[in-house]
């Protein structure tokens, strides 16, 4: 684990009251240390390779506790498959409907979101998590190929 990671996983243990250990260590290193929005099952090959005995139970055990520290995030769910991100730093996503690969948007790039009125059913507003579908730079590549 890189220094700074290790720190920072000490220091967030630390400050929502869990206990450091060295699977949470794993876990966390796996998604901090490479941005990106991986699905449970892709942590979990990579932490087996240090931990070959780990189960993916224990994988999905982890990642929940992580996010409700909020440690880490999740992506919307609505695209079926749970998906962690290891960027807090206020984003949106591109999504691209052909591969459904996730890339992320930083918030500056949008301009403030507001609401005109009140929210139906007395929902209490947290957060805008905008995202936007389209086709990712790789799978508009190969689209112009096959056509071509
Ligand atoms: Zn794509
Ligand atoms: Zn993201």
């Amino acid at each position: 684990m890189r220094r700074e990671t290790y720190n920072e996983f000490r220091h967030l243990c630390r400050a929502h009251n869990l206990a450091v250990t060295h699977q949470r260590q794993r876990i966390f290193e796996a998604v901090a240390s490479r941005p990106g929005h991986y699905s449970p099952e892709e942590i979990y090959e990579q932490v087996k390779q240090d931990l070959p005995s780990i189960s993916l139970a224990t994988v999905y055990k982890n990642l929940k506790t992580f996010i409700e520290a909020g440690m880490l995030r999740e992506v919307s769910l609505h695209h079926g498959a749970w998906r962690i991100d290891a960027n807090l730093h206020p984003h949106h996503h591109l999504v691209c409907t052909r591969c459904r690969s996730i890339l992320d948007l930083d918030q500056d790039l949008l301009a403030p979101v507001k609401l005109r009125g009140k929210l139906p059913s007395g929902f209490k507003l947290e957060k805008f998590s905008i995202e936007i579908q389209g086709v990712c730079k790789a799978c508009v590549a190969s689209e112009s190929r096959t056509h071509n």
